[in-house]
């Protein structure tokens, strides 16, 4: 599996080179909500899981064709599971920055905010996105269904208010919310409360957009949204943003995405490009086009032949039609 990919077409975050940490889905965490098809490696374990100087020998490749580099607009660290246990974080951080002037993005569930190693690791950063799906014990158990080696949920939302006081960055912290699991009235109290903790630099909010792990999970009405915006913004003077279904989801449906620099991608190169793709979320035949640079009806055509040869799934969530890598075995809740 490739460390680098993308670039991808994000709204937030505009054209973003993508740098995945760990195997999937290495993980404290089993979100009923998770894009990732497969089992969880569930850990809390920091550690080299990928060697550091595999994924800047990679880096490295990229950073040297300056053409490629000049287009991008941030680079994110994400994984197919918690970025944060890979202990080299902070190394590959400070190495794009010594490398270029471009912006450094991290994405994390937040779990491990308290550990002072962890704050140290992501203070080169620009940009923390930390995950906070519920503030109330329960709904957090219900929705991350975290490990039992991870931190409890005031642990969590005490790390994250720290790092958000040492932090000269920004953060954006992110709330998924799943109907009849963590929108409660008390949940939206307790996450106002604890919002008013961390004093992040904007809120976003998001909801079950692309299919989930479980199929349990559902989505907010785009009105229910509304509602808990306008809450949120009651006790917050910062922005507070929805995502979901606003055209403002991680990867765009339109625009550009990756600039070939070798010109126009072999189907071969295309089917490999698009099983990293789907390793790391469910992605539509537009999406796929957008990133990828293809032709849509070329993607159509490369992704109708991969899911005749069974190379992929497909499944139908909010009226579009998804693919997905095939599913791994499923383990039970923790
Ligand atoms: S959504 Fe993120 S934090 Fe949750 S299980 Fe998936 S990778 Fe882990």
């Amino acid at each position: 599996m490739k460390h680098l990919f993308g670039p991808v077409n994000s709204r937030r975050l505009g054209l973003s080179q993508g740098i995945d940490l760990l195997p999937p889905k290495t993980c404290n965490f089993n979100c009923i909500y998770c894009e990732i098809n497969t089992a969880p490696q569930l850990s809390c374990e920091r550690g080299e899981h990928v060697p550091t100087a595999t994924i800047i020998a990679e880096l490295d490749v990229l950073l040297a064709d300056e053409a490629r580099v000049r287009e991008l607009d941030i680079f994110t660290i994400t994984a197919s599971g918690e970025p944060t246990l890979h202990t080299g974080i902070g190394a590959i951080i400070r190495h794009i920055k010594e490398k270029t002037d471009k912006p450094v993005a991290i994405l994390t569930n937040g779990s491990q905010l308290h550990l002072k190693e962890v704050r140290q690791d992501l203070l080169a950063a620009d940009i923390v996105i930390p995950s906070l799906d519920a503030a109330r014990p329960e709904s957090f158990r219900r929705v991350n269904r975290p490990a039992k080696c991870s931190a409890d949920l005031e642990t969590i939302i005490q790390g994250i208010a720290d790092f958000s006081r040492e932090f000269s960055g920004e953060i954006w912290l992110e709330i998924l919310l799943v109907e009849n699991i963590n929108d409660t009235e008390d949940d939206i109290a307790a996450l106002q409360a604890a919002i008013g903790r961390i004093k992040p630099t904007r809120v976003q909010l998001n909801t079950v957009a692309r299919p989930p792990f479980e199929s349990f999970a559902m989505p907010l009405t785009r009105k229910r949204m509304d509602e808990v915006k306008n809450e949120i913004e009651k006790g917050y003077n910062g922005p507070v943003d929805i995502l979901a279904g606003s055209k403002n989801d991680d990867m765009s449906d339109s625009g550009k995405g990756r600039q070939d620099s070798q010109g126009v991608i072999s189907p071969d190169m295309a089917a490999d490009e698009i099983i990293e793709m789907l390793l790391r979320r469910p992605c539509t035949a537009t999406d796929i086009a957008a990133t990828l640079n293809l032709d849509p009806e070329q993607a159509s055509d490369i992704l109708q032949d991969m899911e005749k040869r069974g190379s992929l799934t497909v499944k139908i969530h909010g009226g579009k039609k998804y693919y997905r890598t095939l599913s791994g075995q499923k383990i039970e809740n923790e």
